[in-house]
């Protein structure tokens, strides 16, 4: 008999948490958490033989690992390159809000200690005829589709997933096989313009800007966005001076560590080359006084050395902010879109300089989504997950809709029975 429990992460973003029970077996797949606020965690009684896997580094999938380890000393598997962006994500997460966390410095050291790597492809035998698999996603490097097989059915769980190629990334590549699908929701109602088109019209801005002496604030999470967009600006031969800052420098010496999770690893490598990583504050100093463009973290204005560029350039209608991802609501990046202003630290003020918003999703889009759907169509059962409540009930109605598809949305809570 197997068994799904929805932990978290249903009709919302944050605390993605599911489980597959098999008898007497459990595979928990991601332990995230959620960020309104204080963080906060899924909960779970403890489970029998637990094995986790978990699909990508993300804070939302990722966050609530070490709650596990105050006591179990199960086996947690994920890609190399994914442990080595927890280890810096989880410890910028201690850092900044140690005082809320319920875990410390020893439980996140105990789940290192537990973690097995496993590449794609690479089945895991975790129990009687239960297998887990990781294929690649798409999404960040290193970030994983989830397959259990059980000797009754044949689960995928998509956690975060790209049916696109990026500059950076390769797209999904999945099987389809599956006759349960668990399936993130997050762009359902919004279809992506393709790629090309979005470089070429970040690519044109830029250039107009600097060219009439303007400096190019980039926000950028740290993880991959801020690498791409470094990519990109290599690929289309931007000939002015680029900066990083920020965690997206430690992001960029792991992905150098590990060339088999890119699409292009030359031009990554070409493209960190042609980057100048800021080392101090006279740098910094000089990048707000001269035309050329600056990758900075964090991706939504919140804090980090991008807030501290923009204090500093947002008066000058010449200069200008680029954002280049999703500002979720009550950020200040979604304020400086809303209604132009900034707070420096002094209140919020009117931003002079230029700003707009580039699409640059690491999600399937609308009809990435739908088309990954329809390529389960002999599924029993498919359960919309990882998006607001809009979506993923916009997503299982299209699935229904268009290619039958018995699709519906998951709960937070919820515990079924497979068929
Ligand atoms: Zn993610």
């Amino acid at each position: 008999m197997t068994e799904l429990h929805f932990l978290g992460g249903c009709k919302t973003i944050g605390s993605s948490a599911y489980l597959v029970k098999e008898d007497n077996t459990s595979i928990l797949l991601d332990f995230g958490a959620s960020f309104n606020g204080h963080p906060t965690f899924p909960q779970m009684s403890r489970p029998p033989n637990l094995t986790v896997a978990l699909s990508h580094a993300h804070l939302d999938h990722s966050g609530g690992l070490p709650l596990l380890f105050a006591s179990s000393s199960a086996p947690v598997y994920m890609t190399a390159i994914t442990r080595d962006l927890i280890r810096i994500l989880l410890k910028d997460m201690l850092r900044l809000s140690n005082y809320f966390l319920p875990y410390e410095k020893l439980e996140v050291d105990r789940l290192f200690r537990r973690i097995k790597i496993v590449d794609y492809k690479e089945p895991i035998e975790v129990g009687q005829d239960i297998t887990i698999t990781l294929h690649d996603a798409g999404h960040i490097p290193g970030s994983a589709a989830i397959q259990v097989q059980t000797p009754t059915h044949d689960i995928l769980y998509t956690g975060d997933i790209n049916t696109i190629d990026t500059q950076l990334l390769k797209a999904a590549r999945h099987p389809t096989s599956s006759d349960t699908l668990i399936m993130e929701s997050t762009y359902a109602l919004t279809a992506h313009k393709s790629r090309n088109e979005i470089e070429e019209e970040f690519i044109e801005t830029t250039e107009t800007i600097i060219d009439n002496d303007g400096i190019v604030l980039v926000p950028a999470f740290a993880v991959a966005r801020a690498q791409e967009i470094l990519c990109i600006l290599k690929r289309y031969k931007v000939s002015y001076p680029i900066y990083m800052d920020g965690m997206a420098r430690e992001a960029a010496r792991i992905f150098l560590r590990h060339p088999k999770f890119f699409r292009n690893y030359r031009l990554l490598k070409s493209a960190l080359r042609n980057t100048q990583w800021v080392q101090n504050r006279r740098q910094r100093e000089r990048i707000t006084k001269n035309p050329g463009l600056v990758v900075a973290p964090a991706g939504m204005l919140r804090g980090g050395t991008a807030a501290m560029y923009l204090s500093q350039i947002m008066h000058n209608p010449k200069n200008a902010v680029l954002l280049v991802g999703y500002q979720i609501p009550g950020t200040p990046g979604r304020d400086l879109l809303e209604n132009g202003s900034f707070d420096d630290g002094s209140g919020p003020k009117r931003v002079k300089a230029k700003f707009e918003l580039f699409d640059f999703s690491s999600h399937a889009g609308k009809n990435q989504l739908l088309e990954l759907g329809r390529s389960f169509s002999n599924a029993t059962e498919v359960f919309t997950v990882h998006g607001e409540a809009e979506a993923c009930e916009s997503l299982a109605k299209d699935l229904h809709k268009q290619y039958s598809i018995n699709a519906r949305v998951a709960e937070t809570g919820q515990r079924l029975e497979l068929s």
